[in-house]
């Protein structure tokens, strides 16, 4: 079997990365400080718990697994918490990657999918996004995962490191089987939290900014389902298996929906009312982002078989209406 490190294969993301890669044949093995992930959701391959930044612990981990590849996950990646500390995500996000892809080099482990974000663009006047966007991150989230891209380039270029670049624009759902998803401990994040106020668990959903410069005020953002975007991680460990090379892939729909919309879509879809307030901008938030996937459907033959507004909010749905599901540990 061939073992694959999975850094943050505790999280959101990661653990649905795992369930897909034990599927396809693989052994995930998950790296991750369970500082906001959860061993619960560790369902498919070992544990190995550790930090990013603790090269000794890495080193001990590649030499154990002798990993094919890396899929990097684990990362801090709150918008708001990265503008009130950016040295939080300077030190985590940006050391933390040095000493895995430092870690990897020296265990000869050179194919690396690396989790980049639609925040490395910042704000482009509503254009539909696509690789070749400038980029201007607003936040410090995305100038950390910036920093991180140009970092694979440099030891691309100077170690053979190979790496597929994802560009990620806002992931939702949760696996069909019900599983896994989504559980943030603070939540921040706008369906899980429109879900908990939708079945009492908060007051209400703010609204974050009405005045923005869109057709109904509020932000736009283009949102993938989770099993989509991890089916295409698989796809890019066979791209580097196959020997083609580093290569940046977004993500995205090319359909963007407003906070308003995802509110309206979400009451339709639970057939229950969306308490809402509205409230001020927050901070780093960009007006809109929505990217095409042309490089990805024609390059990696990814196909988003999940990523309708509706399916989304309704496999999350289920997830969140389980409670026996939500993570303890
Ligand atoms: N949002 C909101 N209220 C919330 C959480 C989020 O209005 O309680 C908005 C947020 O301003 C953004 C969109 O919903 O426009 C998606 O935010 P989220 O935090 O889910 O993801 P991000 O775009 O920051 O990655």
């Amino acid at each position: 079997m061939t073992n694959i490190l999975v850094t943050g294969g505790a999280g959101y993301i990661g653990s649905h990365a795992c369930k897909v890669l034990a599927a396809a044949g693989y052994t995930p093995v998950t790296y991750d400080n369970l500082a906001t992930g959860w061993r619960d959701a560790v369902k498919y391959g070992p544990l190995e718990v550790g930090e990013l930044t603790d090269r000794d612990r890495l080193d001990e981990v590649f030499a154990a697994y002798r990993p094919a590849a890396v899929m990097h996950f684990a990362a801090l990646s709150l918008v708001g918490e990265s503008m009130a500390d950016p040295g939080k995500y300077w030190r985590n996000n940006v050391q933390g990657s040095l000493a895995l892809i430092e870690a990897a080099i020296a265990a000869q482990c050179l194919d690396f999918v690396f989790s980049s974000t639609c925040a490395v663009y910042g704000d482009h006047d509503g254009v539909v996004l696509d690789e070749n966007s400038p980029q201007a991150p607003l936040n410090s989230y995305g100038a950390s995962k910036r920093a991180i891209e140009d970092m694979l380039g440099n030891f691309g270029q100077s170690h053979g490191l190979n790496s597929v670049i994802f560009r990620y624009f806002n992931v939702a759902g949760a696996d069909p089987d019900g599983e896994i998803g989504e559980f943030h401990q603070p939540e921040t994040h706008l369906i899980p939290l429109m879900l908990d106020a939708i079945d009492g668990k908060r007051d209400a959903l703010t609204v974050f900014g009405t005045d923005y410069d869109t057709p109904d005020g509020t932000c736009i953002r283009d949102y993938v389902h989770v099993m989509d975007l991890v089916d295409a991680h698989v796809l890019g460990v066979k791209w580097l298996e196959e020997g083609k090379g580093s290569r940046v892939f977004c993500l995205g729909t090319g359909t963007g929906f407003s906070v308003r919309e995802v509110i309206e879509q979400s009451g339709k879809v639970t057939n229950r009312e969306v308490p809402v307030v509205e409230g001020d901008r927050r901070p780093g938030d960009a007006v809109k982002l929505v990217s095409g996937s042309r490089r990805a459907r024609e390059e990696l033959g990814w196909e988003p078989k999940r990523s309708v507004m509706q399916t989304m909010v309704a496999d999350a749905w289920r997830w969140h209406q389980n409670d026996g599901a939500h993570y303890s540990a």
